[in-house]
Formats: structure tokens, sequence, C-alpha cells
């Protein structure tokens, strides 16, 4: 029996002219996400379709789809002739074997027909269907509150496709259409989830990652690869440079009060992160900030970073709990190696007593005695392209 993967993605961001370039972008990205298979693509009826793919990938390739931003849902479809002839009998033996599996107690048949010249209506298809459930299965029949769905949409060429209910998948807008952001990528559990949240509104990502080799080992910046690599499944291919940052972490922990290290250091970050932002076409910085959560994360200290750039700075967690992060962390599949224990570039001389509310005023005088134009050229230039 022939299967088929119908998408349907979501109708607001298909209003008014844009909608060829929405369109094309997503159209674009469910490719891109399928591209390690062999399958054809159609669109028809504001839906679109997966076929001819191998019947042992399709679990996998339905999971990707699911991952794709602008997606809304996805069902597999057994595709059989409508033989109304015959009385639907294919299409009701689909429907009893599947009915015969559940285990709960309800069950409706939501019918569908484009093809009118079927002298039947949808409800007396339905009827029709239901009651061979109805008479081989102990399944009751419930309008409005069932278990199990029955979904038969019989098309104009004398096929139908029968599913049972949708699978909901990610919903957001495609990949590209919000822009680009560089994103300012850690190994911990907080920057995969903004990575995730700024892609779901559209936004192309690239990052950045800063490493303190020998302080940091190549098991840290692997990691990073990992979370982008499993990052890319919903993003689109991110591209990651790598930062040597040593260099400007010795410096700082010679020259500078420990106290505003931490300080010190995000805004170095965050220059080299616009610097790089600009020459790859991005137009805001992202990070996995969340207010209140560490020193460095309060008003004071997100005011003494911003001021050292004029992009905008997005922080789409800035009012999450931690456990919130953790969550989706855990679900788009990041956690378990965002945990994985290895240095990270932050925690190499950690101090003792970060200062929770920098003064702007303070800090720049801290900073003063570094040349920071020359730490972000150098590290620039010894970036990393992965
Ligand atoms: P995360 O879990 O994302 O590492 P965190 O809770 O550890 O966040 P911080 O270490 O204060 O918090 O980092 C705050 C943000 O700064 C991170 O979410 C990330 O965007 C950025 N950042 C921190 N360290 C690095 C790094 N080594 N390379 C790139 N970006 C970093
Ligand atoms: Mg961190």
């Amino acid at each position: 029996m022939e299967k088929v993967i119908i998408i349907r993605f979501g109708e607001i961001f298909l209003k008014g002219k844009n909608r060829d370039y929405f369109e094309s972008l997503l159209i674009k990205n469910i490719k891109t996400a399928l591209g390690e298979f062999k399958f054809d693509f159609r669109r028809s009826q504001g839906r679109y379709f997966v076929e001819n793919y191998n019947i042992a990938d399709e679990a996998e390739i339905v999971d990707c789809i699911k991952k794709v931003f602008g997606v809304y849902s996805v069902s597999v479809a057994a595709k059989v002739k409508t033989d109304f002839e015959n009385g639907f009998k294919t299409i009701k033996d689909i429907a009893v074997e599947e009915a015969k599996k559940q285990k709960c107690k309800t069950f409706r048949v939501t019918v569908k027909r484009a093809d009118k010249r079927i002298p039947v209506t949808s409800t007396e298809i339905a009827a029709d269907i239901g009651g061979a459930v109805l008479e081989n299965t102990s399944l009751k029949v419930n309008l409005h509150e069932f278990d199990f769905e029955i979904n038969v949409d019989i098309r104009e060429d004398g096929n139908a496709f029968v599913y049972f209910g949708v699978e909901l998948a990610v919903g957001g807008l495609p990949v590209g259409s919000s822009d680009r952001g560089m994103l300012l990528l850690s190994g911990g559990i907080d920057s995969p989830v903004a990575a995730y949240m700024m892609a779901k509104r559209g936004m192309k990502l690239v990052a950045v990652h800063f490493s303190s080799p020998p302080y940091t080992s190549d098991l840290a910046k692997e990691k990073v690869v990992t979370l982008r690599n499993i990052a890319n499944k919903y993003c689109t291919p991110i591209k990651l440079f790598v930062v040597p940052f040593t260099d400007i972490q010795l410096q700082i922990h010679e020259k500078c009060p420990s106290e505003f290290m931490i300080t010190i250091m995000r805004r170095i970050m965050m220059r080299i992160a616009e610097r790089l932002a600009e020459r790859h076409d991005c137009k805001a910085l992202v990070t996995g900030e969340s207010l209140g959560q560490v020193a460095s994360q309060t008003i004071s200290s997100i005011n003494c970073t911003n001021a050292v750039v004029k992009m905008p700075v997005l922080r789409p967690l800035i009012g999450l709990d931690k456990e919130e992060i953790m969550q989706i962390a855990k679900r788009i599949g990041t956690f378990e190696t965002s945990i994985l224990p290895y240095e990270d570039c932050c925690t190499v001389f950690l101090p003792k007593n970060p200062a929770t509310k920098p003064k702007l005023d303070v800090v720049e005088k801290a900073e003063s005695v570094l040349n920071v134009d020359e730490l972000v050229e150098k590290a620039i230039a010894e970036a990393e392209i992965l």
C-alpha cells in the first residue's frame, strides 16, 4: 500500500503579499531537513505531500519534518483507491484494522469529500465507515469527545487518504523569514534553548563560541559542535565560529579587579560577537541570559554589557526560570549534551565575589588598562570556522 506524509502549515504567516516568500523558505527548509532521504515533494491545495520514500525511513522523516519551524502538523496516510463502487471496501478494511489495535473506548470518523462525482455526502460516508468499525470492534462513536479519530480525505483524482489524527509539529515561522542573528553559544543549557526560541520566530542564526585552550579542552569544543548539530535540526545549518579567548582572559585576570572580571569578559565577548555579526550580515545578537540567574545577569550587569554594542541584544530566555529552560532543553534534545561536565571558558579563573551591581563608569575605568581594540581584532583574526 502506498504511503504519503501530509504536511500542514500555519495560515497566519501566509496572509498578504509575503506568502510566496514564506512558502519558498518553508519548502526549502523542509527539503534541507530531509536532505539525507529519498523522496518526492508535492504541493497541492494548501498542503505539502512527501511521497515515494522508503517505508523504513518513515518514522525518521516524520520526526525531521516535525522539527521544521512553520510546520504545524503532520499525518501519515495510506493512499488507496476510493472505490465507491465496492462500498469503500479498502478504506473500511484499513480503518477497522487500525481501530482493532486501539485500547481506548470512543472514536469518530471525519470525512472530507473533494470528489463531487461521488453521489453521497461526507456525513453519509462517515456513517458507512463508522458502521464497519462498530461491527468489528467494541469501540463506541462519540463525535465530540473521542479518543481515536479516523480521517478520510476523498480526492478528486479517484484516490483517498486514510489517516488517524494529526501529530502536532513545532509551529512558528520558517527560519530565514526574520533576518539573521549572531548567537553567543556556550556549552551550557541556556544558549541552545535561546537558539531554538529565536529560530522558532524565523531567525536564521550564525553562532560564536569562545574557548580558552588549554584551560578548556577539545572535548569542551566538541560538545559545542554537538549542540550546534542538534540545533541544526530545528534552526537549519548554523555556521559556528570558535574564537580563542585565552589571552583575553589572562589579561583581564592579570590587570583588572577580580570582581569585574566577568563583566569585562562579557563586554569583550559582545564586542567580538558584534564585529562578527556585522561581517556576516546579522542584525542582532542573541544570548541565553535569564534575569537574575547569576551575578552577570542582573540589570546592572546587562546594562554594562549592552553599553559596548549598538545592535539589539535578544535574550529570549529573560523571563524563564531555570526549570522551564531545562524542560525545553530536554524536549529539543540538547539537555544531555549540555550537562556533560567540561570546563567552559567562563568558569576559568572564576572570581569568588563577582560584582552583582557593577556600575558602568567604574567598569569602564577598570577596563581602560586593556587595549580592547587590539584584543578584539586579534581574536577575530584567529577565529576558526566550523
Ligand atoms: P549557558 O547555559 O547558555 O552557558 P549560563 O547560565 O551558563 O548560560 P553565563 O555563563 O552567564 O550563563 O552565560 C550567559 C550567556 O552568555 C550564555 O547564555 C551565552 O549566550 C553567552 N556565553 C557564555 N559563555 C560563552 C562562551 N564560552 N561562548 C559563547 N557565548 C557564551
Ligand atoms: Mg555558561
